[in-house]
């Protein structure tokens, strides 16, 4: 066990949506939460990460800093996904240890499996195959992640670790139709498609891809949880178990925002990996199960998003 109580801990990235997840779940732990904004430490340079840590000397931190995107921004900016996450997650570690850091646990995606890994995905397929291209850059650089930890656990015994989410939405989500993930693509679709009474409502790819979701909530639960129970020298994966087709997705969205449309699929998209679905019976096992409803997952979100969000001009 790891206790919490008083520690210091560095939420990297709070400004994304897992981040920002992750801050509001530790608030009801008596810890300390640190966060630093991208204006102060640039974390793509070392020298400002290696500073600022060595002055604030936290216990542990949560990594949840990213450049991060859906299909298309992945498929159109690898150097972006690639490099920019190498160049932070390497920073963030390297600092880390010199500046002594007890507990790391580091972020990764369901997307570092192989395209074809047998379903559901464990664990132990990490590198067994070739990846999906769309999104391969951002893989790789959480593959060299996921084996940094490992590697500061082998040298220097660091109890370090990694976890692998599913495909995360919820409240902080990014709703840019051209770079965001299909949930909050579809949802923003919709509730445009409602305000402007529009007939259709477009689909990118054929809508039979399977993916998995979970709410970044509950993943932030989970996390806190490996951070308080889990040292091992293997990654973790943290999905919800249920599986649906993008068009049955699309369905439960317009039954949230409460519109029908009729969905037309642009085939000019591209899939991205026909199956994705986590095996999470090394987190059950660890003994964290605590997953809410797609429907109710969603409609959290959308609500969220209402509050937020510009006016929609027709
Ligand atoms: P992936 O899980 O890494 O493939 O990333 P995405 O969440 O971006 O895409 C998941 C699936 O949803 C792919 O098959 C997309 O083609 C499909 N999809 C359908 N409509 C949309 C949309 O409007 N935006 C995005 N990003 N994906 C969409």
């Amino acid at each position: 066990m790891y206790d919490l109580s008083g520690k210091r801990i560095w939420v990297a990235g709070h400004r994304g949506m897992v981040g920002g997840a992750v801050v509001r779940r530790l608030a009801s732990e008596h810890c300390e939460v640190i966060t630093v904004g991208r204006e102060v430490v640039d974390l793509t340079r070392q020298a400002e990460v290696e500073d600022w840590m060595t002055e604030t000397k936290p216990d542990a931190i949560v990594m949840a800093a990213a450049k991060v995107g859906g299909i298309l921004a992945n498929d159109t900016h690898p150097v972006d996904f690639l490099a920019e996450n190498l160049a932070i997650q390497t920073n963030i570690a390297t600092a880390a240890h010199k500046a002594d850091v007890e507990r790391f646990l580091f972020l990764g995606s369901s997307c570092i499996y192989p395209k074809l890994a047998p379903q559901p995905m464990a664990e132990d397929s990490l590198l067994t195959g070739p990846l999906e291209p769309t999104n391969e850059w951002y893989a790789i650089a959480k593959i060299a992640g996921i084996k940094l930890c490992q590697a500061y656990r082998k040298q220097y015994r660091r109890d370090w670790i990694s976890a692998m989410p599913t495909n995360l939405y919820g409240p902080g989500d990014n709703y840019d139709l051209q770079s965001s993930h299909v949930m909050p693509a579809l949802l923003r679709k919709f509730h445009e498609a409602k305000e402007s009474r529009s007939a259709e409502v477009t689909v990118w790819g054929s809508g039979t891809p399977l993916r998995e979701f979970l709410h970044c909530d509950d993943l932030a639960d989970a996390l806190v949880f490996l951070l308080k129970t889990y040292s091992g020298y293997d990654h973790v994966n943290v999905g919800s178990g249920v599986e649906v087709s993008i068009r049955e997705l699309a369905e439960t969205i317009a039954e949230v925002v409460g519109y029908e449309a009729k969905l037309t699929f642009d085939a000019t998209k591209p899939d991205g990996s026909p199956r994705k679905l986590m095996d999470c019976s090394r987190l059950h096992a660890i003994g964290w199960n605590n997953v809410r409803s797609l429907k109710d997952g969603i409609a959290n979100a959308y609500a969220h998003w209402l509050e937020r969000k510009e006016p929609v001009r027709p």
